[in-house]
């Protein structure tokens, strides 16, 4: 299946090519990085030289409207559109290094979940009724 990816506030296309391009920046450190397009793939496309510490939380934003992706009251994953033919849902993955939790929500249901980190944020999706 070919997903599309969109930024939540601009809609700007967020994976033109292969990857899904996102600006994340930890202190100091601004570079652009690459996720696989496929969700629960977790290989990321990362400059040369560029240690990602495992554990370190990192800041997301858009490349076009520079909006930060995390969500306001899950500040430990981030959220993109994702659009196929006619069907919108809404990803969400954690911006912890290392930490593999994916959704792929539609219609407020788990269309899809990824990596062994996930059952952490559930019940909090579920409190804050992105789930039903
Ligand atoms: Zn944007």
């Amino acid at each position: 299946m070919s997903w599309t990816y969109a930024c939540p506030k601009c809609k700007a296309l967020l994976n033109p090519n292969e990857a899904v391009v996102l600006v994340a920046q930890r202190g100091d450190d601004r570079m652009l990085i690459g996720f696989h397009p496929d969700p629960g793939n977790y290989e990321i496309f990362v400059p040369p030289g560029v240690p990602i510490e495992e554990g370190s939380r990192w800041e997301f934003s858009c490349p076009v409207c520079r909006a930060d992706l995390a969500m306001e009251d899950s500040p430990n994953l981030c959220a993109l559109e994702m659009l196929t033919g006619s069907e919108t849902a809404l990803i969400m993955f954690s911006r912890i290094a290392g930490e593999k939790a994916t959704f792929v929500l539609a219609q407020r249901s788990v269309q899809a979940q990824f990596g062994n980190a996930a059952e952490i944020y559930l019940n909090s999706l579920i409190n804050k009724k992105y789930i039903m």
